[in-house]
Formats: structure tokens, sequence, C-alpha cells
């Protein structure tokens, strides 16, 4: 036996840990402080009531002989596909049914959609990035071309003269750094694509964070990306369905690849659908998401559900707006906060990642993630997330401005509230 040896060139990620252990060494040190994560990439706000109810419902049909469900289909059920193909429809998108794959989240689709992919393609990812990206890619062994995402092009990189790319990366609202790509920028990526034969996975976990409606949050928005992108599409940050698992995929069915082994396939046209490739992908290797997820995730889709998904995502908005102001009334470079939950700001001062991690850690206990972590490009840089407890963010800020000599204006419940603290 011998390992595919790829997974040996994986880096081993130590962000995580190593914040993890900071954090656990300070608190050690220091048990009466009060440490505020705003660092974490995962919600913290509870399911919503409609998909609460659905789910019950959901168990129960499972516990009756006349409603019980095995297997699935591996694609999804339709009712909740429909779902999906409507609130394209809202984006004025046209999808069909058979375009969209429900799947047990973006991650997992993200790095599956390699399987289709030759070794020898060249792969283009931005940096800093969401890692699964690069990892996925080097476990199969392909080469990885970066993009360099800085402050000079806003962190949404484009084709540059001497790009050489079969398959590129675009997130947007992007992973760490919070930016969004326009509807022009993108049309760029799709016509480079077009004129490649490249494809464009695009990530577009955050969609439902865009508020600005000039801004794109599908790429099928853009002319011509149904023949060029697959876009990945998940509940966890929209719906708060982290731990519940419940995300879709679109493969557009206009999506066709020119292929050069004719005889061999014995197929009488030399163009394939990559949305058959990907059909048998899943029906080979995928049993479907459980049937009483799916039900709860089609509620997320009803006029309900979305109503109250979207309380939430104001929250978490108003989180982010709370920490952008912040930024600006400190003076502090940022980017994303309005069509994101993320919050990327340069560390002042012309501190390193790490480096601002231990400033914020030891002197007001506000936990973040490091830019470095995310890549090359993010040296210098930090995360804020705004999907922390939103007293706990206001108190953060509030931290942050002291430290950097600007006490907060007090209005006068804020000021009760501060004696009180001040009396603890
Ligand atoms: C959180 C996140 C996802 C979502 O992954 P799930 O598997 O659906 O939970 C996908 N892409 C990016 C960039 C993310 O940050």
């Amino acid at each position: 036996m011998r390992l595919n040896e790829n997974f040996l060139n994986v880096k081993e990620s130590y962000l995580f840990s190593e914040i993890a252990k900071k954090v656990n060494d300070y608190s050690a040190q220091n048990p009466d402080k009060k440490i505020i994560r705003l660092g974490i990439g995962d919600v913290t706000l509870p399911l919503v009531p409609a998909v609460i109810e659905a789910l019950h419902k959901a168990v129960d049909e499972m516990g009756a002989q006349e409603t019980f469900r095995g297997y699935g289909p591996e694609q999804g059920y339709d009712f909740l596909r429909e779902k999906i193909v409507d609130y394209y429809k809202k984006n004025t998108i046209r999808l069909e049914l058979d375009e969209v794959f429900v799947s047990d989240g973006a991650k997992s689709d993200v790095g599956n959609i390699t399987d289709l992919f030759d070794k020898d393609n060249v792969v283009l990812i931005p940096d800093p990035v969401y890692p699964v990206y690069v990892d996925t890619n080097i476990m199969n062994g392909r080469k990885i071309e970066f993009l360099n995402a800085n402050a000079n092009n806003g962190f949404c990189p484009l084709p540059e003269g001497n790009t050489k790319a079969d398959i590129i990366y675009l997130c947007s609202p992007n992973n760490p750094t919070g930016a969004c790509y326009t509807k022009e920028q993108l049309k760029t990526w799709v016509d480079y694509a077009l004129e490649n034969d490249a494809v464009i996975l695009y990530d577009a976990a955050y969609e439902i964070f865009v508020q600005d409606e000039n801004l794109p949050r599908s790429i099928y928005e853009i002319d011509g990306a149904k023949r060029c992108a697959i876009e990945f599409c998940s509940l966890s940050k929209t719906a708060g369905f982290t731990g519940t698992r419940c995300g879709y995929t679109i493969v557009p069915k206009d999506l066709k690849v020119k292929v050069n082994k004719l005889k061999l396939l014995k197929i009488d046209s030399d163009v394939v659908e990559i949305n058959k490739l990907w059909v048998r992908r899943q029906t080979t290797k995928f049993n479907g998401v459980p049937y009483i997820v799916q039900r709860g995730a089609e509620a997320v889709f009803t006029e309900e559900g979305q109503k109250q998904i979207m309380e939430n995502i104001n929250y978490y908005r108003a989180n982010a707006k709370v920490i952008a102001d912040t930024m600006d009334e400190i003076g502090i470079k940022y980017f994303g906060g309005v069509n994101s939950p993320y919050i990327w700001l340069k560390c002042p001062n012309g501190m390193k990642s790490w480096e601002f991690f231990d400033y914020l850690l030891e002197n007001i206990n506000v936990v973040g993630t490091p830019g470095a972590g995310f890549g090359e490009n993010g040296e210098g840089y930090f995360r804020l997330t705004a999907f922390g407890d939103k007293d706990n963010t206001v108190e953060a800020m509030n931290r942050l401005k002291k430290l950097f000599g600007f006490e907060h204006q007090t209005e006068p419940e804020q000021e009760a509230e501060e004696t009180k603290e001040d009396s603890e």
C-alpha cells in the first residue's frame, strides 16, 4: 500500500489551535478577566422558529409508518430544490430543477467538485482566502497559482495580463476580507473564463449579507456565467445551519467541456455537460442530506422563514456596523463590514497580525483572527467577525476606543450601565 503522498504536502494549520492556546494560557493566568471573542467564524443565534417547527414535524413523520422516508434522492428532494429555484427567480435568475444539488454544506461540495477535474489543470486561488480551496487541491496534487488580493485592488483581484488558469476560485462576499466583487469585476472574470475555457468555482456562502442592490449575490447575474461557473451556497451563515448542515450547489447545464478521448468514451458528441458528471459523482459517492434537515431547510425559504432569518442577519449586520463605525472613529483602515459579516482591518502602527492579536488580548481581552493565517497577503491584517453577541461586540469596541484614546460618547443609558460596571 502506498499513500496519496499529496496529503503530506498539506500545511498544518496552526491558526485556530494557536489562537485557542494563547487565549487559554491568558485566561489561566488572568482568571478574573472577561475575554470577548470576535474571532469566530461561526454563528451564535439559534435556528429560527419556522425551521424548528419544520424539523419537529419532520421528526414525527419519520416515526410514523405512513410518512417514514428511507433513502431520498441524492440530489435533494424536489420540495427543497423548487424553493431554491424560486429563491433565484426572485433575483431574476432562471434555473432548472436539475441544476440544483442539495448538499450537506458548501465546504463538502467545494472540496468534492475537484473530483471532476484533471490533475494537470492550473488552479488559481486568491490570497488571502478560505483555506479549503488550497488544501483540497494540494490533496489532489494540483498546481496552484496564487493571485494577490491586497489593499491596492480592494482585495478583489482581477485577471492580470499573464494570468493562465483553468480553474478559478472566487469567494464573494469574501472570507476573510469581507470584500465583494462588483458586477463589472465579475464580468471580467466571466469573460476571462469563457475566453480561456476555464471554470469559475464561485463560493457565495455569504450572499445574504450583500445589502447594496448594485452588488451581485450570485455569479449568474452576469451574462455568460452559466457557461463557465459553478456556484456554492450554504445555509450555514445565512440561516444558522453550521451545526445542522445543509447547502446547495448550482451546476448549470450550459456548462460544457470539450473532450479529446471521443472514441474511448464512446460518446457521440465531443462536449460533456459538467452537470451530468456531477450527477454521476454524487449518486456514486453521496446519499443525500437527511430528510429532516431538508424539511428544515425548506422552511428557510418560506415567507415566514425568510422574515425570521433576516432578523438574525440584521442582528449580525448591526454588529458589523458597530465594529466598522469604531474603525472609522479611531481611524483604522478596513475592508468589508457592510456587505459582509467580516471586518478586515489593517493592523495599526505597522503591527503584524500576531503582534496585534497579542496586543488586543493582553490590553483589552478581545480576541480576533490574525490575517496572516489566511495567506501571505494577510500579514499585517486582522479579522473581526459580526457573529458575536451584541452587548459583547459593543463592549469590545468601547474597550478598543479607550485603548486608542477615544473615550466613547456616553448616552445617558450607557452611562448608567458603565457606572454599574465600575462599581462591580
Ligand atoms: C463558512 C463558509 C462556508 C460554509 O461551509 P458549510 O460547509 O456550508 O458550513 C463556505 N465557504 C466559506 C468561504 C465559508 O466561510
